[in-house]
């Protein structure tokens, strides 16, 4: 009897369900059963980048398990992982992404948005600037998705930004979808040498859960992910990876020349002040651009600056530069964490935010070394002549100790940084 009340029980659920999804289906396709349109492209330009760690499908959420489980289902345990990407899985126990091995100094070193959408946030992490992931930009793209950057070196578009394909390839053979870039690979947060920490969000009943965008390849059973549970049992996964990629995911980069470089001793280069009375730059030396001298002066916590230095190159004809600054590797503790470059170009001005400190970090086996370097402020087309500028300031974000008060390019420390001021080079399209 027990029994027979079980399947009429089981009957009468059926029938429920059956309602249900025929009501449903009228309405809308239900979420779950509708994979979504793969809609990634590389976070870089060109090819060969190498994947230094891989997403953890146990527990991307940086609690440690002990070990780490690839997109094909095998387990290295966290003892046998190596972070510098030898190992053969690339693992990284807890890891929410994929760490991309993106360097200085070529066209590598440009972040590029991986698909369209709205920037929701362009800044620190945290307030303690060498925790998590650093400068960071996260995008949504309107479709249940956001993708995360971090460990940037510079940040070339704000909260709020729209993110679209750019047009201005267009004309070229190699066009192709081709996203701009947004920031400069860097060593920012958590990080011990540059790379680009690429993660993928889905948001799921109000949460948004990092997931795989290469999917689950495992053959023996869910995406552990799927189903994780806290120590309390309460269900904290629920996302399965599934492949984000377009069928090309490859942002080919554009014929390039040059670089010309306009080193500070240049005619090109003039540095100035608001009152000649405070004027504070002082010029080292040595230990700068070609074993040149560099500028160099103290930031003021204020949104309006004292001191400028500018760039002013001539421009042969007018079309698209990259545009880099060195930095060197003098004083890199004291150096700011928000040097304000604003780039007078031919449709506007556009401001970009560089974290001087942490440039040319690295820490092998806790041996912390600095090496100067060049940093990428972005792509802009120059008018012919000399009207536009590349100019920094002494102008930073202030400093703060309460998050929710913090701008989010919040300079850390007590006061005054140094802001260095040495060469800038140009890409010519
Ligand atoms: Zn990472």
């Amino acid at each position: 009897m027990k029994y027979f009340l079980r399947i009429i029980n089981i009957i009468l659920l059926v029938l429920v369900l059956w309602q249900f999804t025929t009501l449903a289906s009228t309405v809308a396709a239900p979420l779950k059963t509708t994979p979504p349109t793969p809609f990634l492209y590389n976070p870089f330009y060109g090819t060969g980048v190498t994947i230094l760690n891989s997403f953890d499908h146990q527990y991307p959420t940086y609690d440690k398990n002990g070990s780490f489980m690839y997109r094909d289902g095998t387990i290295t345990l966290a003892a046998n992982c190596k972070y510098d990407g030898t190992s053969d899985k690339k693992c990284y126990d807890g890891h929410s992404g994929i760490d991309y091995q993106l360097v200085h100094d070529d066209i590598l070193g440009n972040v590029v948005a991986a698909a369209q959408g709205t920037v929701t946030y362009a800044g620190w992490a945290a307030v303690d600037h060498e925790s998590s992931f650093g400068l960071m930009i996260e995008i949504d793209h309107a479709n249940n998705y956001r993708t995360i950057y971090g460990h940037l070196s510079s940040i070339i578009y704000q909260t709020g930004d729209q993110v679209r394909p750019d047009s201005r390839w267009n004309g070229y053979p190699y066009f192709k979808t081709v996203y701009p870039q947004i920031g400069t690979t860097g060593t920012t947060g958590n990080s011990t040498t540059d790379h680009l920490h690429f993660d993928v969000r889905y948001l799921l009943n109000g949460t948004w859960k990092a997931t795989d965008p290469y999917g689950w390849q495992g053959t023996q059973g869910k995406d552990p992910w799927e189903v994780d549970k806290d120590g309390q049992g309460n269900l904290i996964g629920g996302i399965k990876s599934v492949n984000l990629w377009v069928a090309s995911p490859v942002q080919p980069y554009r014929p390039i020349d040059g670089p010309l470089v306009f080193d500070d001793n240049s005619s090109i280069f003039s540095v100035g002040c608001k009152t000649p009375m405070t004027c504070n730059w002082r010029t080292q030396p040595t230990g700068g651009y070609n074993g040149g001298n560099f500028h160099w002066t103290s930031t003021t916590n204020s949104s309006s600056y004292n001191y400028f230095a500018q760039w002013q190159p001539p421009v042969p004809i007018m079309t698209e530069y990259e545009i880099q600054v060195y930095i060197p590797s003098w004083e890199p503790t004291n150096r700011t964490n928000a040097a304000r470059y604003e780039i007078k170009h031919a449709y506007g001005t556009k401001v970009v935010i560089v974290d001087q400190h942490r440039v040319g970090y690295k820490n092998v086996n806790n041996t912390i070394t600095y090496a100067p370097q060049w940093v990428s402020l972005g792509h802009y087309f120059f008018n012919k002549g000399s009207s536009n500028y590349v100019r920094v300031t002494d102008s930073t974000y202030g400093v703060c100790n309460k998050w929710s008060q913090c701008s989010p390019f919040y300079d850390e420390g007590n006061g005054a940084k140094k802001l260095l001021v040495d060469a800038m080079r140009a890409y010519a399209n």
